[in-house]
């Protein structure tokens, strides 16, 4: 069920529909849209009686909800959600770079890439301090040093730091230490792990599992929003094909797909979506192009010497030339304005 406020419906009137529907034991997920407040509920198992509703001050209507969805959507929520990281955004008409290592190394390294980053123009620095390998003999991450050269990178720069978590406990070291928190891939439907982020006061960066589905995706971004977090942005960083001549097949077609059913903005991680650093510039640029709110790319000092994903990261000085392409499509495609006089 979905309720629908009037536009000129007052703060007490909404309080009032949320006190009913704590009132029959659902809970409220209040969204504050440009031009109306909707409330989606969540925790009945049949249909809720639209009865309760009618008639009551302020609403305009009560709509059943037939789709699976009932918080990412743009039924609930006819605008995109602008993510908050402090000041830095993601989803308003700004391109948002999250741009960093694969994994924290070093401070030195890591230090050397954020100063590059900084002087990109870039929001965001990413960087793993637990890094989910394949295999359990590959370097691991620093761990909680990781998260403290995070924390320095923060302090130095002013950048909005999104680093992985990947289990319950992990979430509650990157809440110390950062600004956002990084589900990745292979943890997309770990349960547990997406209900804890959504208890989260911090923003969620939900990265689209290896094999799935748009709908999978979006029900794992539901898990999240349940719990009350609705800061969720949604990474598509490629899925498993059969094709050979890149680490994963970077599935662009999503970004339309996503806009059509749901309001939370979609980045780009042409990084993993290519496994090569020849081909992250052409994928960040076209990303761009279909319409992504931003880009997560790996960049390195030194990518030869990289403890991970080296072969799909950029060094600093092709990270500043993919910036500044990414930019000049993504001024193209801002909507001309008439200059008056
Ligand atoms: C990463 O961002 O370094 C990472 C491990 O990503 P993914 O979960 O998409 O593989
Ligand atoms: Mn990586």
């Amino acid at each position: 069920m979905l309720v629908v406020m009037k536009a000129d419906a007052t703060e007490s009137q909404v309080a009032e529909v949320l006190r009913i529907i704590q009132g029959i034991g659902l809970r409220a997920h209040t969204m504050r849209g440009a031009t109306r407040t909707a409330i989606g509920i969540t925790g009945n198992q049949g249909a809720v009686d639209p009865s309760h509703f009618e008639n009551v001050p302020g609403v305009a209507e009560a709509i059943r909800v037939t789709k699976p969805y009932k918080l990412i959507t743009l039924d609930l929520c006819p605008q995109k959600t602008v993510v908050r990281a402090g000041d830095a955004t993601i989803g308003d008409e700004e391109l948002a770079l999250i741009a960093g290592p694969c994994a924290v190394e070093s401070r030195a390294q890591t230090l050397a890439v954020a100063e590059a980053v900084s002087h990109s123009g870039a929001r965001f620095f990413r960087g793993g301090a637990f890094k989910p390998r394949t295999s359990p003999y590959a370097f691991q991450g620093l761990g909680e040093e990781g998260l403290e050269i995070l924390a320095e990178v923060r302090q130095l720069f002013g950048l909005r730091i999104v680093t992985e978590a990947l289990d319950e406990a992990g979430i509650d070291q990157v809440e110390r230490y950062a600004d956002m928190i990084q589900i990745g891939a292979r943890n997309m439907q770990n349960f547990s792990l997406l209900r804890r982020a959504g208890r989260s006061h911090l923003p969620v960066l939900l990265k689209r599992g290896l094999s799935a589905t748009l709908e999978e995706w979006l029900m794992a971004a539901e898990y999240i929003m349940i719990e009350g977090n609705y800061q969720v942005v949604l990474c598509e960083r490629g899925i498993r094909t059969f094709a050979q001549h890149t680490r994963n097949t970077l599935d662009l077609a999503v970004v339309p797909a996503v806009r059509q059913i749901s309001h939370l903005p979609v980045v780009i991680d042409p990084s993993h979506g290519t496994g090569k650093s020849s081909m992250v510039a052409p994928l960040a640029k076209a990303g761009v192009a279909v319409g992504a709110d931003g880009l997560l790319v790996e960049v390195h000092n030194q990518p030869e010497r990289a403890l991970s994903d080296g072969a799909q990261s950029l060094n600093l000085e092709q990270y500043h030339q993919m910036v500044d392409e990414v930019h000049a499509i993504h001024n193209a495609m801002k909507p001309a304005v008439c200059e008056a006089g």
